[in-house]
């Protein structure tokens, strides 16, 4: 089979080639603790960061949620913490981006930008993407009230105003968790009926907290240091008005990040790697960690906990199948 796994870079060099134990394609909380568990059991992992060193959290600017932190401790920090720890015994992090994988055999190859790896066991830790509404603003104003996780900021805005944007069952489903601490919960929907379950709807509908704004779309979201409000736009009539907003939380989907396996991997129907209790795919050797395998939880805590067991499932995995 051909996976079209390229052995020049991009300027047309011929690769460096290394031979790894344990590669780890991931450097968000399930990722860098993979690397600690593989680090201490002597197997000098390699982390291969993507694009985004350290991850989602790496977005947001404190997490309150991670034990060990009373005080709450910063997305940034928290990530430059993990990447310490897991140095600090032997893994090696490389600014680098998986591009295409062959799991056809062992050693797994999988083709970066700068090097190809031979890799005993590959962790996948490659994690997910909010979709992003794509507007003004919205980067800009990222963990300073624009948010994607109810669970992680809802506890910042007690008694404070919120707009979230969606309509299908993760809307309702956060909405109702932020009737906890909001004052107000908004839902701006674009269309005049939700897409989420029955169930969810009636609970959404019966609680005095929440209200709707149909046939709506935000355009911009406004504020200078936080967010002060939202620009919305009735798709229906064409007419533009700006609401005060303290929050804006956005639920219109995860991307998981695991295109580059689809042909080799079983994915679910919604593309996230399926896998087991011990963090398996499909194909012995190949584990899965945090989000590209987590539709449920999708938290720092419980990424890095499926980052351990897919460590101590690979330690396992090379003591009964690799000789030195
Ligand atoms: C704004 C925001 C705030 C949040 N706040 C909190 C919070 O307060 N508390 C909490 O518990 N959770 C929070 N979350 C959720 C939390 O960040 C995620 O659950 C967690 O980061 C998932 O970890 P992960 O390691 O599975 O994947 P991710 O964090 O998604 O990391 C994926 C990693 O894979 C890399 N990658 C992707 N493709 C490739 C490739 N081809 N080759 C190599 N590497 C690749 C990326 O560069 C990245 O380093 C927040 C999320 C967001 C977006």
């Amino acid at each position: 089979m051909d996976f079209n796994l390229s052995g020049f870079s991009i300027n047309n060099q011929p690769k460096e080639e290394r031979h790894v134990k344990v590669l780890i394609l991931g450097s968000g909380p399930a990722g860098f603790s993979a690397a600690l568990y593989t680090a201490r059991g002597n197997l000098e992992p390699v982390v291969l960061t993507g694009i985004e060193l350290g991850g989602q959290v790496s977005l947001t600017y404190t997490v309150e949620n991670y034990p060990g932190f009373p005080d709450g401790v910063g997305g940034q920090q928290l990530v430059e913490l993990f990447q310490k720890q897991a140095e600090r015994f032997g893994a090696r992090v490389e600014f680098d981006t998986a591009t295409s994988v062959d799991l056809s055999k062992r050693p797994f190859t999988v083709s970066a930008e700068n090097a190809v790896y031979y890799a005993d066991t590959l962790i996948i830790a490659t994690g997910a993407t909010p979709i992003h509404l794509n507007i003004p603003g919205e980067v800009e104003l990222t963990g300073r009230g624009v948010s994607y996780c109810a669970t992680c900021d809802g506890w910042f805005f007690k008694d404070k105003n919120v707009v979230v944007v969606g309509g299908g069952d993760s809307a309702l489903e956060e909405s109702l968790f932020l009737t906890r601490y909001a004052k107000s919960i908004t839902i701006v929907h674009r269309r005049d009926e939700l897409r989420a379950g029955a169930i969810l709807q009636r609970r959404a509908f019966a609680e005095p907290k929440i209200s709707f704004i149909w046939n709506s779309v935000i355009t911009e979201i406004l504020g200078t240091d936080k967010v002060e409000a939202v620009r919305l736009k009735d798709v229906v009539t064409g007419s533009v008005r700006d609401q005060k907003a303290d929050g804006v939380f956005i639920f219109i989907g995860h991307h998981p990040n695991t295109q580059l396996f689809a042909e080799q991997l079983e994915l679910d129907e919604r593309g996230y790697l399926k896998t087991d209790v011990l963090m398996h795919t499909n194909i012995a050797g190949v584990f899965v960690a945090g989000e590209a395998g987590d539709p449920n939880y999708r938290q720092v805590v419980t990424s890095a906990g499926m980052g351990a067991a897919a460590a101590m499932q690979a330690i396992r995995f090379l003591e009964a199948n690799v000789e030195e």
